[in-house]
């Protein structure tokens, strides 16, 4: 296992550098610090063994007010009047600055459904941290991000301990028609803080027989002829970062890098493809063996690895422009890995199902086998279409037949290193066939 998050200090490291190491990236390197610990763990701590009620979120929300770091904004008011608060923390110089003359802003709302506590308790365990510690590492990291949170996006949900809010609906189903005064509040706020990465938070429950959505997983962006190149890219990069990152804290964790024509109405949707920022869906699974700690864990360490990628990229993009980083595939940043090739000859790679040549309608789950170690997570291609990857067995990928033309199709799998380089891939072709002819 490699180490924990660790405010080492350490060295000015290139860009290069950045996006090319595995496991042993330092979190937040750009502000690196003295002092030695394990910042997530740090972070989580703060975090309360039972979930906030509506009443006591608010009362959290008032003591974190008192800090100079922070700005707390009623951004809007639920059906049954209750505020729908945004909480900022910045450097205290950087408060109240035109977001375009300020540092990066990293956006995340959380707990649309109201059951699923985890997100909220993330995010405050994260404006306590930021408001409170002093030590030179967070002071750094505030002077070049600015985070801005909902950690309460449907308080009646919460009040009612149920998912949808009072009218009866769904908000993560909101997006497109932004009917509720709930979404309607989050999306004014969007163009306030002109965040440049966003993260919607999540609970994924424990019932779910989707073999897809076995784990945790967080579900981005990686391919749509929508949007601009370098979002989708920005967005898959990212993701190899949160699996390395997930896999370093053994939190399995999934990533689906699915769309579909109506998908706007999702939130992490909705900010990519209509406000063109880079966005994930955080889903913590639930149930036994998945504790509230290791929930909020998962959404800590998450955000921590999408603020540290926003800082790189937004501060080298500064330095080189847009287009530098829209033309630097992955694939460049790759080094020759002595490790992949050592362990190359033991890795075996089967897939299961479906078989070669079959005819497929439907949901198809798409099965690997996998032996040997020396491998970071396997990845699916449809059509050369990254998919999904994911950073522990099963090895499964659920493809929906109907979202592809009849005829042939190519399934890919590939197991890859830390960088994201295919160690060994097996493919197979399969017949879709929805019209059952
Ligand atoms: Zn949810």
């Amino acid at each position: 296992m490699v180490g924990k998050m660790s405010r080492t200090t350490c060295e000015a490291r290139s860009r290069n550098t950045w996006l090319r190491a595995g496991g042993m990236i330092l979190l937040l390197v750009a502000a690196a610090g003295l002092c030695a610990g394990d910042i997530v763990g740090d972070i989580v701590a703060l975090a309360p063994s039972q979930p906030h009620s509506y009443e006591q979120f608010m009362t959290a929300v008032q003591e974190l007010a008192a800090s100079p770091r922070i700005t707390v904004e009623s951004i809007g008011y639920t059906h049954k009047g209750r505020a729908v608060v945004l909480v900022a923390v910045q450097a205290p110089k950087n408060v109240g600055l035109n977001p375009a003359e300020g540092p990066p802003c990293l956006f995340i709302v959380a707990r649309q459904h109201g059951t699923e506590c985890s997100g909220t308790e993330a995010a405050l365990a994260l404006l306590r941290y930021f408001a409170t510690t002093d030590d030179e590492t967070s002071q750094r990291i505030l002077e070049q991000l600015t985070i801005a949170v909902v950690p309460m996006a449907n308080p009646d949900g919460v009040a009612a301990s149920r998912r949808l809010n009072a009218a009866n609906v769904d908000l993560n189903r909101d997006w497109i028609s932004l009917s509720q005064p709930e979404t309607r509040a989050v999306a004014e706020a969007l163009s306030r803080w002109q965040p440049l990465a966003a993260i919607d938070m999540h609970e994924l429950p424990a019932g779910s027989d989707k073999p897809a959505y076995a784990q945790s997983f967080v579900e981005t962006i990686g391919h749509d002829d929508r949007i601009a190149t370098w979002l989708s890219d920005d967005c898959r990069i990212c993701s190899l970062r949160l699996a390395d990152w997930m896999q370093a804290y053994s939190l399995p964790a999934n990533f689906y890098y699915d769309y579909s024509n109506d998908s706007r109405k999702l939130c992490h949707r909705y900010f990519g493809l209509v406000r063109g920022i880079p966005a994930y869906l955080f889903e913590a699974k639930t149930g036994s063996g998945h504790p509230l700690e290791q929930r909020t864990t998962f959404h800590v360490l998450g955000a921590l690895v999408v603020g540290n990628y926003l800082i790189h990229t937004y501060y080298d993009n500064q330095r080189r422009g847009r287009e530098a980083v829209a033309e630097t595939p992955a694939a460049a940043q790759q080094e020759p890995s002595e490790l992949s090739e050592a362990t190359k000859p033991t890795l075996k790679l089967e897939i299961v199902k479906p078989t070669e040549g079959a005819v497929v309608t439907g949901s198809v789950p798409v099965v690997v086998q996998v032996a040997g170690e020396g491998f970071s997570y396997v990845t699916f291609l449809i059509d050369g279409v990254l998919k999904a990857m994911t950073t522990c067995a099963p090895y499964t990928y659920l493809l929906n037949a109907d979202d592809y033309s009849n005829g042939e199709h190519r399934i890919e799998v590939a197991l890859c290193n830390a960088t994201g380089r295919p160690l060994l891939s097996e493919h197979c072709t399969i017949i879709v066939s929805n019209n059952g002819g």
